[in-house]
């Protein structure tokens, strides 16, 4: 089945000039999301990365993440915007495609001997997963590699990651 026929390509949003690839049609598609969820899963582990715990992007880095954990017998681990994590938290600025953020993660969320995935739904200019990636490297954790279900290549976003596996299932 064609995944991408599933992403509808919405124009001018969030701001004029940026296509969004929404994932709510592809996720709504039952046969498409459990394709998408199995294909990652097998991805991972044909290639051998398989952690003890997803690192997840709020938000929709929770969505492929948690099934993807439950199918590769990890943990979750949710990195999220301010303020939203009850507990001690480390903290990064980083830089959207469109505007600035910063992102969290507990403190105590993970030992720090222990493997990592970072999970998103689309790479883009790829500031979000190297800020997620500073705050799993400032806990201690190792990190495999990092799972997309969208790259844009044109963005490039790879280039600002360590050089470590990368996973997608859709290039644009
Ligand atoms: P970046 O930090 O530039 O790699 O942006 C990645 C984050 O922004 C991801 O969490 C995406 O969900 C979101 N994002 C960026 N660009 C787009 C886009 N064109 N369509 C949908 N989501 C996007």
């Amino acid at each position: 089945m064609e995944l991408q026929s599933l992403i509808r390509d919405i124009p001018n949003f969030p701001k004029p000039g940026i296509i969004f690839r929404d994932i709510t049609t592809l996720l709504s598609d039952a046969q498409g999301l459990k394709n998408t969820i199995d294909t990652l899963a097998n991805r991972c582990i044909d290639s051998n990365l398989v952690p003890d715990y997803i690192v997840g992007i709020e938000s929709r880095g929770f969505i492929f993440g948690t099934p993807l954990a439950y199918k590769l017998n990890a943990g979750f681990i949710p990195v999220r915007k301010p303020g939203k994590l009850p507990a001690a938290v480390h903290s990064i600025k980083y830089d959207l495609e469109y505007g600035q953020d910063s992102l969290e993660i507990h403190q105590d969320a993970i030992p720090s001997n222990s493997k990592v995935l970072i999970v998103d739904d689309l790479i883009a200019t790829g500031g979000t997963a190297r800020a997620t990636a500073d705050l799993v490297n400032q806990i201690g954790a190792e990190i495999l590699g990092f799972a997309f279900v969208i790259e844009l290549k044109d963005l490039q976003g790879r280039n600002k990651l360590p050089s470590l596996p990368i996973i997608n299932l859709l290039e644009y």
